[in-house]
């Protein structure tokens, strides 16, 4: 159970892990009009073998944090001690969770009372900000006993509601910041911003506020050439931050709730999915999958008899490949792989049971040759 929580639907054991030295985390403050922010950890970026092209590279970026479509997370809520919520936190909480569920999506979230189960470990030590690990990045914090993902301040009192779960939970759905979109063409009045985050009551250190604020995005990670302002991604800035464009010297607001880019990013990345329309895939029978970058394709599994079965990946391509058992609907994770910027395929192997049912989930990120991408059992 522990493997199957722990891994979900990242996997890769060949992909870099984040070094957990680089992480900076320090106090955001109370409130002072202006709402608090948040403050991503610091994960470092991923880096490719000189054989990954820009546009491979760039291709694998746009996916790398993102579920495979279909997953199922499970929260846990801290009660008790430093790290612990009192039940109207949580419950705002919930609420975020239940604003993405709501939309109609692929991913599904659920609380567990069983910290071992949860990919999703929601602290509310106060003074620490708020902050969630970004996508599949959360199965990297090792350790069951860690939060992926806090809340630091009365969110009762916070002037934009249930929007602070929903842009942290946003974060944990693969989501950057829409404010470090290259595309915004935001040019920042640098000096100013630093004096701004560094006092109080932020006292964010000059990389907090250059890694939150006035990094870009490589490009390959934002969908498309458009800037939302009003993403809830996105924070609010006060006066004399912002340069251009020119109508934001005075504060950027974003409306409050999800914009509609948003709902539709996240529909693009997660769209809504039928489990009962999936083809089989039989063992020796390969499949073509026919796939365009960031789509994804779904099999049933039915093993005609318990054995070791292997499932890989055929083609010059980088793909996600996920394995969940089908409990009576509820999907448990059984193993995953993810060839992304290497120069092989991903596989599975693990000993399946007759009489059980499988779904197998492949994403593709790119296909960086000519030539089709199948899929095969045996
Ligand atoms: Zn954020």
């Amino acid at each position: 159970m522990s493997k199957v929580s722990k891994k979900s639907s990242s996997t890769s054991k060949k992909k870099k892990k984040s070094s957990r030295s680089q992480y900076t985390k320090k106090k955001t403050a109370s409130n002072s009009g202006i709402p608090n922010f948040c403050v991503l950890p610091e994960v470092p970026e991923r880096t490719f073998e000189a054989d990954v092209s820009p546009f491979r590279a760039s291709l694998i970026r746009f996916m790398a944090k993102k579920w495979v479509n279909g997953t199922k997370l499970r929260y846990y809520f801290f009660r008790n001690g430093t790290m612990g919520g009192a039940q109207n936190q949580i419950n705002m909480v919930k609420q975020g969770f239940d604003v993405w569920m709501q939309l109609g999506i692929g991913i599904s979230f659920e609380e567990v009372d069983d910290i071992g189960e949860a990919e999703i470990r929601v602290g509310f030590l106060q003074g620490d900000g708020a902050w969630s690990y970004v996508g599949r990045d959360v199965v990297d914090i090792p350790g069951q006993q860690e939060r992926t993902m806090n809340f630091g301040w009365d969110l009762t009192a916070d002037p934009r509601g249930v929007d602070t779960p929903v842009h942290e939970i946003g974060h944990t759905l693969g989501f950057p910041h829409e404010h470090q979109n290259p595309f915004a063409g935001i040019v920042w009045d640098e000096a100013a911003v630093y004096n701004y985050f560094g006092s109080p009551p932020n006292n964010w250190s000059q990389q907090q506020t250059f890694y939150n604020v006035l990094r870009k995005l490589n490009a390959g990670e934002v969908e498309g050439t458009d800037w939302d302002p009003d993403s809830v991604m996105h924070y609010a800035f006060p006066p004399n931050l912002i340069v251009e464009p020119e109508e934001y010297r005075n504060g950027l607001r974003p409306a409050l709730g999800l914009s509609a880019r948003d709902i539709e990013q996240v529909k693009l990345f997660y769209p809504e999915i039928n489990d009962a329309l999936y083809p089989e895939l039989k063992p020796l029978q390969s499949v073509t999958l026919q796939l365009q970058p960031a789509e994804q394709r779904d099999y049933l599994i039915k093993p005609p008899e318990t054995r070791d079965y292997t499932i890989q990946t055929f083609g010059q391509s980088d793909t996600v490949m996920v394995l969940f058992e089908d409990q009576d609907g509820d999907h448990r994770y059984v193993d995953g792989d993810d060839d992304s910027g290497m120069n092989f395929n991903s596989q599975i192997t693990e000993r399946l049971y007759k009489g059980r049912r499988y779904i197998l989930r492949i994403r593709l990120y790119s296909s960086y040759s000519t030539g089709e991408t199948a899929v095969m059992l045996w």
